[in-house]
């Protein structure tokens, strides 16, 4: 490896990894997956919930329950509870 092919290369990973922690910093890792009630407060995590497909106010997408007001993926990303909209 030539110096400057080196110094390409250690540039690339400075840029990587640099990029890796800001997407880790700004955003944790949360289920894609907008079906699943995986983020429920503790009081909704006693209530049952219809088994009908809705839909989350945040994204649109499809939600497990009509009785849910976000997805799994977006009750993670705004840590809140997907009935009741409560911050976990
Ligand atoms: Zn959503
Ligand atoms: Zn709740």
């Amino acid at each position: 490896m030539g110096k400057e092919s080196r110094r390409r290369f250690f540039k690339t990973a400075v840029k990587l990894l640099g990029a890796f922690f800001l997407g880790q910093s700004c955003s944790k890792r949360c289920p894609e997956e907008s079906l699943g009630m995986d983020y429920l407060c503790s009081s909704c995590q006693k209530l049952g919930f219809p088994m009908a497909v809705g839909t989350c106010s945040a994204c649109g997408r499809m939600t497990s329950s009509i009785g849910l007001k976000l997805c799994n993926s977006c009750g993670c990303k705004l840590d809140q509870c997907q009935s009741c909209l409560k911050s976990l």
